[in-house]
């Protein structure tokens, strides 16, 4: 195997010691402990394990943690009113509601009305508007993990082509923006877009998030690129359930300069952007220093 391999585990855990340091710090200096709050809506068991998984990772770097479990019926209504709630408690520093929502309830609507300053999970619109025209915003949690991945990798990005492969609010979108952000020549892919090899062909950097399993092939992958795996798709291997990525790792190994593995490379990342994106929300409520290296 030629590539190097981006380990998202450990980097994951770097940056979970540095919000723990800062955690740290503002509890020292400042008596200020900062506090996630996370609102789940009904029993989808891949949330319950999500919201089960954040709270864990919130506590062990010291900051408090609050759970909301509302029940699937809840009324828009009484979900509106607790956020409502949450954006005015002075403890609370970041608000994440686990998405997808039950279908009754609009959630754009719900997305909307949480304070954008406390908008941890970076999709509330203001966000969005910020993070598109270069100003200080909450950034979303996974491509921050994938931004942070590549720069610690390659130092600048500036000047290099970057082609990111689907186009949605919470993964494709924002990458490409970050990419720009960081100077990179930025081509979105989706399902419409032709001859994706050969767009793909031309990348530095390749960033897959589709949800399709396996389909970039190695071949696809310019020889020395950096490949980041967004896609968690499950499947059955040997009668065995198992996790791939977008892309063929084994093949695309072969070609590329770099590349994430799934599972092990993005995942953990994301969470950890959750509690380095709380932490920074902490310091921005209190006018005080954010933590170096934690935000885009
Ligand atoms: P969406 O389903 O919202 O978006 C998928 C995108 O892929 C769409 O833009 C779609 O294009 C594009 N697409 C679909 N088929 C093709 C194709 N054949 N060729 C090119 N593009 C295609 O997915 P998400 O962005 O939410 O998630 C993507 C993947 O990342 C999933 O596997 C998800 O599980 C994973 N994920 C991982 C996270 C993590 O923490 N590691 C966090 C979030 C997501 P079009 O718009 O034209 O339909």
């Amino acid at each position: 195997m030629a590539a190097e391999l981006i380990d998202g585990k450990a980097f994951a855990a770097k940056v979970r010691g540095k919000v723990a340091e800062h955690v740290a710090r503002l509890k020292e200096e400042h008596d200020i402990t900062p506090g996630l709050a996370v609102v789940l809506v009904g029993e989808d068991p891949a949330s319950q394990v999500y919201v089960r998984s954040k709270g864990k990772q919130t506590v062990e770097v010291g900051m408090n943690s609050y759970e909301h479990k509302l029940d699937v019926d809840t009324s828009e209504a009484d979900l509106l009113a607790l956020i409502d709630q949450l954006n005015n408690d002075p403890a609370v520093h970041g608000i994440l509601v686990q998405l997808p929502l039950p279908k009754h309830l609009d959630e754009d609507l719900v997305i909307n009305s949480i304070a954008p300053e406390k908008d941890v999970d970076g999709f509330h619109i203001s966000n969005v508007g910020l993070l598109g025209t270069g100003q200080k915003s909450m950034v979303p949690c996974t491509p921050l993990g994938c931004l942070m991945m590549l720069r610690d990798y390659h130092g600048s990005l500036s000047g290099m082509d970057a082609v990111v492969i689907g186009r949605s609010n919470i993964v494709g979108k924002p990458m490409a923006q970050l990419l720009l952000g960081d100077s990179c020549t930025v081509t979105i892919a989706h399902s419409r877009t032709k001859d994706l090899p050969d767009v793909v062909r031309r990348a530095d950097i390749v960033v897959a998030a589709v949800g399709r399993p396996e389909m970039v092939p190695g071949d696809w992958i310019k020889e020395g690129a950096t490949v980041i795996d967004v896609g968690i798709n499950r499947v059955e291997r040997d009668g065995k359930n198992k996790l791939v990525g977008d892309v063929d790792f084994a093949s695309a190994s072969e070609r590329a300069g770099a590349i994430t593995p799934v599972p092990g490379g993005v995942g953990p990342m994301t969470i950890a952007c959750l509690l380095a994106n709380t932490v920074t929300a902490c310091c921005r409520a209190n006018k005080l220093a954010e933590p170096e290296g934690l935000t885009a």
